[in-house]
């Protein structure tokens, strides 16, 4: 294992921050020895950081999985293990004639994260394709298996993000595949995504800033005679999506800039680090953001980000 005090903790939205103690693990059993070692420390295990918003150093052992191979298990299952980069697996996969992940191309991240936030993308979320969910409990040092029943998956969401937030760390996935020509809509996806979308090591961000709101049909339906044009779409429990950017597009806020944080102007879902922002600078306009479509449509927008 590798083991870096006062590190730099990897992130792509490219805040400046350290942690007590970097590791990577190479094995179940150096994760295993680390977490034995390190009992009762706060800790956080990181993929590629992609999907976090670090407000200050870390004071505890940022974790890292240097475990990224995958194997088939038979023809339809594929087993990754955690710290496979996404994007890599789904380009052998494609490349090998097997097709279901495709659209979930050009997602960053790893293994491990896809399953705790339940990635998705063009109609087609992680939950579609993962069987199950392999795991190490953290203070029995356990191995346990999670159906995908068991992952309890929603919208950009599992049991790893709540009840048993910091409980677990996923060591692999399990994906059903199925034999098929993918490259054409891979190749589609990846072109509209990068006519859209910062590029991870070019502009720092973290994808969709907010996650798009549900709310009652009785809402939408006042809404929708204050702004017919306004896009919606129902789904289960007699609630509605409503899309984020539309709402944030609609406040005047695509490519506003505060401090060195600037909403995308290719779409205003996305947050990024223009010019040395700061955390605040980010927090500060994620916050103006909220705050404006609270008041104009009186719809409350969460961050898919995490702060930590
Ligand atoms: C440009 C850009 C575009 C994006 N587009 C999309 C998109 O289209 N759809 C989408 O869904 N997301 C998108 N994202 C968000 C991001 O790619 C996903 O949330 C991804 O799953 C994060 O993966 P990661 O490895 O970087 O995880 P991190 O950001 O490092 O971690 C995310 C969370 O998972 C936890 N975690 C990580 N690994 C493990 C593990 N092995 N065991 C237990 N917990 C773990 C972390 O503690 C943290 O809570 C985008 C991000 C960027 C920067």
């Amino acid at each position: 294992m590798n083991q870096c005090e006062n590190a730099s903790i990897p992130n792509t939205f490219g805040m400046d921050v350290k942690a007590r103690l970097f590791i990577e693990y190479y094995s179940l059993d150096e994760l295993r020895q680390v977490l034995r070692e390190h009992k009762g420390e706060p800790f956080l295990h990181i993929g590629q950081g992609s999907n976090l918003l670090f407000t200050k150093d870390f004071e505890g052992v940022i974790l890292h999985s240097g475990m990224a191979r995958a194997r088939f298990i038979d023809d339809e299952t594929v087993e990754a293990q955690n710290g496979l980069r996404l994007d890599d697996m789904i380009a052998q996969l494609t490349d090998m004639g097997y097709s279901g992940l495709e659209k979930l191309s050009l997602i960053p991240g790893e293994v491990g994260a896809s399953a705790v936030q339940n990635v998705g993308a063009y109609g087609v979320e992680a939950k579609d394709v993962i069987l199950r969910v392999n795991t190490i409990n953290v203070e029995t040092l356990e191995e346990r298996v999670f159906t995908n029943e068991e992952c309890r998956f929603g919208y950009r969401d599992s049991i790893f993000k709540h009840e048993l937030k910091g409980k677990y760390i996923v060591t692999s996935v399990v994906y059903k595949v199925k034999p098929g020509e993918a490259s054409k809509t891979r190749e589609e996806i990846i072109q509209t995504r990068m006519a859209k979308l910062p590029a991870v090591g070019e502009v720092g961000s973290a994808g969709s800033f907010f996650m798009n709101p549900f709310v009652p049909q009785q809402q939408a339906g006042e809404l929708l005679k204050r702004y017919p044009d306004m896009p919606h779409f129902p789904v289960e429990g007699g609630l509605v999506k409503i899309p984020a950017a539309w709402l944030i597009e609609q406040c005047g806020w695509k490519g506003k800039t505060l401090g060195g944080a600037q909403v995308w102007p290719k779409q205003p879902l996305v947050i990024v680090n223009a010019d040395h922002a700061t955390p605040e600078d980010i927090i500060d306009l994620a916050d103006a953001i909220s705050k404006s479509v609270k008041d104009k449509f009186g719809i409350t927008i969460s961050p898919e980000v995490n702060y930590i």
